[in-house]
């Protein structure tokens, strides 16, 4: 398998692919180690995490620099995704003890009855992951499916394979068993292979189109399956804001990784009131943007990762302004080695232009007026997919009244493209089923045993 660097299009290396024998050997290990690393205490499940933030933190340099060449995200941007990752591994490291401990439900000693709770690993679970904040996603189910007791079988990306391989050397390092994490490396074939293996669980990171083909192969099965999927995530911003500070943090929620984050703001609607003056300074923030190397410490829009992303955003533009959206900047690809499409802002669109229904996954943004706050919450709330939603007002009771009434996983109040470990990170609808991060997104890397005990 070639790795290509997407802001070149050089070759940086050369990887083996799994086939299918190497997939059940790989198997055949994680399945007979895994009681092994069950059986050890939370206490030094836990340690091998915090030795592995330490790895990170001690290499992040070089990490951020295979992050950038092999994806072409800017290089402050993959920095920030390590400094990102140290916080969600401190809130693993602090919560599991909690969050895997039994519980005792009942304890009465008239009928000697006691009920409890114990938090059992699944096994030996399948981890297909995304390439857009590998860091991010991978550790969102490795990390804590590790302190469960579960034994991983990881399959990064095809287009981050090298950061997948960074990730298992330094965990391998942080002392969890090499039969007990296994990277697994290829593209979808490999990853179908790995779903044909009695895995006990799969979590998936990416599209919608492959996780409804994941679903379908675990449904069969009855394994339990978590898809995290796609966005087309909308803001509103209302009358009463600060014009140019409402638009440079949603030019920011929607361009930051050049627009490939699963949480990017992808449609924009703006109160019909201050509609003008949002689009231009939203233009003019945007004209700011700085193009280029993704290694050069100033550059903030890098190259797209997949080049077949560049045919979806070109068709997507050539839809909206066949039907009337008008082009306000950028609008193709630009004329460079490698994958580079212009920062695009489209406005005058509308629910019948793919821009505003597809996932874009790319720089291209459209703005389109609403003339009140049922008119937004009818336009956020229709669509396909449910990741999640914003509302950028001054007045915190119509924010939140309006939150209320949008359908998705996660809603924000005056920001945006943002997660937080503490909280749990879920889709509806297209965007997935299941979650990660949070108390509930250690629990379910577990089964829940129910214990009765009564005694004689
Ligand atoms: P993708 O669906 O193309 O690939 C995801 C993974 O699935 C890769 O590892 C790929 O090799 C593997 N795969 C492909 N076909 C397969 C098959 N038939 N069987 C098993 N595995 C298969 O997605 P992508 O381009 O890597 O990621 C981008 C998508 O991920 C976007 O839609 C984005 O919104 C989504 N995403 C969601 C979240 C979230 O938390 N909800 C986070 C990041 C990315």
């Amino acid at each position: 398998m070639k790795i290509i660097n997407p802001a070149t299009g050089a070759v940086l290396t050369d990887v083996p692919s799994d086939g299918i024998k190497a997939v059940r050997a790989k198997y055949d290990r994680a399945r007979s180690a895994q009681p092994r690393w069950a059986a050890q205490s939370l206490r030094k499940r836990i340690a091998a995490i915090r030795n592995f933030k330490e790895q990170i933190s001690e290499r992040q340099e070089t990490l951020a620099r295979t992050l950038t060449q092999e994806v072409g995200k800017p290089i402050r941007q993959s920095r920030n995704e390590l400094k990102g990752l140290a916080g969600r591994l401190d809130f693993f490291i602090a919560e599991s003890t909690r969050a895997l401990r039994d519980e005792t439900l009942l304890a009465d000693s008239e009928q000697k009855l006691e009920e409890r709770i114990s938090h059992e690993p699944l096994g030996v679970i399948a981890n297909i992951s995304a390439w857009n904040y590998p860091y991010f996603v991978g550790s969102n189910v490795f990390v804590p499916a590790l302190v469960a007791g579960n034994a991983v079988l990881y399959k990064p990306s095809e287009y981050a394979t090298l950061t997948g391989l960074h990730i298992t050397e330094m965990l391998h390092a942080a002392g969890v068993p090499e039969d007990v994490f296994i990277a697994v490396t290829g593209d979808g074939a490999t990853g179908a292979a790995l779903l044909r293996q009695s895995v006990d669980g799969v979590f998936f990171t990416g599209s919608y189109r492959t996780g409804a083909k994941i679903a379908a192969s675990a449904g069969r099965r009855m394994i339990k399956v978590q898809l995290e999927l796609g966005g087309k995530d909308p803001i509103y911003v209302c009358d009463d804001v600060d014009v140019n500070a409402a638009a440079a943090a949603v030019a920011d929620g929607a361009f930051y990784n050049t627009g490939q984050s699963c949480c990017s703001v992808e449609r924009v609607y703006v109160h019909e009131a201050v509609h003008d003056a949002f689009v231009d300074a939203f233009v003019a923030e945007v004209k700011r943007y700085k193009i280029g190397d993704p290694l050069d410490e100033g550059t903030y829009i890098g190259a797209i990762t997949r080049r077949p992303q560049l045919a979806v955003l070109k068709r997507q533009v050539a839809d909206a302004k066949k039907k009337g959206a008008k082009l306000l900047l950028g609008g193709d690809v630009l004329k460079r080695k490698g994958n580079w499409f212009a920062p695009t802002v489209l406005a005058d669109v509308d629910h019948s232009m793919e821009v505003m229904r597809e996932e874009s996954f790319g720089p291209v943004i459209g703005i389109q007026a609403v003339a009140d706050d049922d008119a937004a919450v009818d336009q956020m709330n229709d669509s396909d997919y449910g990741l999640t939603a914003g509302v950028y007002t001054a007045n915190e009771k119509r924010a939140k009244k309006l939150l209320a009434r949008v359908n998705a996983g996660s809603v924000y109040w005056n920001c945006c493209d943002r997660v937080s470990p503490r909280l749990p990170w879920s889709g509806v609808k297209h965007s997935g089923i299941g979650l990660t991060l949070s108390t509930y997104g250690i629990q379910t890397f577990t089964r829940p045993k129910a214990w009765h005990l009564r005694e004689a």
